[in-house]
């Protein structure tokens, strides 16, 4: 049986962070003059922030300007997360110590910045898993490109028909489908519904990846 390489997104699937990039969008919002609502939330959930800017504030918005919005918006998100905490979603715990014991690679594949990721992994104290973090700050091309997924794979030095995407959002179904992988999908935050995630192809969706169990996950890839 082939050995699988786990990646994992983070916002929504490893953590809720909702509500702290929600008061931090909103706050930054404010700060601009412009009204950010939860339908704005739910339509750009998942995707890189040059790109939620653009299509919310400013559709012509430079590379600096973006730079400057994003590093406005991620230090609110990054004071509430610190402020607040955030806990793993149930079954991460064990499904990250399961797969470490097997032997398995893991990694993350992330569409937010670096300064975010590290900070998560700290509070979580979860670092310790993986041997690759890809970040949003590390690839040109947010999710549903696979790029993410395809950089992650790369340094873990396994081939995408061995991974298996950890994900909670269409964007990131879609990627890791992109990129040849395989894809379980959790819809515990309830951004996305599960009918949405298996158009978008997933393999498997759940409920709470606490269904979810090693040997279902070697299956994907066996
Ligand atoms: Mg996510």
């Amino acid at each position: 049986m082939t050995t699988p390489a786990i990646i994992w997104d983070v916002d929504g699937t490893l953590v809720d962070t909702a509500e702290h990039h929600f008061s931090a969008w909103k706050r930054f919002a404010e700060e601009i003059g412009q009204p950010f609502t939860r339908a704005d939330f739910a339509a750009t959930f998942g995707m890189r922030n040059p790109e939620i800017l653009r299509k919310l504030f400013e559709p012509g918005a430079d590379e600096a300007l973006c730079a400057k919005w994003g590093e406005q918006k991620e230090n609110h998100y990054r004071k509430s997360v610190r402020d607040e905490g955030t806990q793993l979603l149930p079954g991460v715990a064990r499904l990250l110590k399961e797969f470490a014991e097997r032997g398995w690679p893991q990694a993350v594949g992330s569409s937010a910045p670096l300064g975010n990721l590290d900070l998560l992994l700290s509070v979580t104290n979860t670092r310790r898993y993986f041997g690759a973090v890809i970040t949003g700050d590390d690839v040109s091309r947010g999710k549903p490109d696979p790029e993410v997924f395809l950089t992650a794979a790369a340094k873990l030095g396994a081939t995408p028909i061995r991974c298996v995407v950890f994900e909670d959002a269409v964007a990131g179904v879609e990627a890791a489908k992109a990129g040849g992988m395989k894809c379980v999908a959790v819809t515990f935050v309830k951004h996305h519904p599960a009918g949405k995630l298996r158009a978008a192809g997933a393999d498997v969706v759940v409920a709470s990846l606490g269904e979810i169990t090693v040997e279902q996950v070697a299956a994907l890839v066996g």
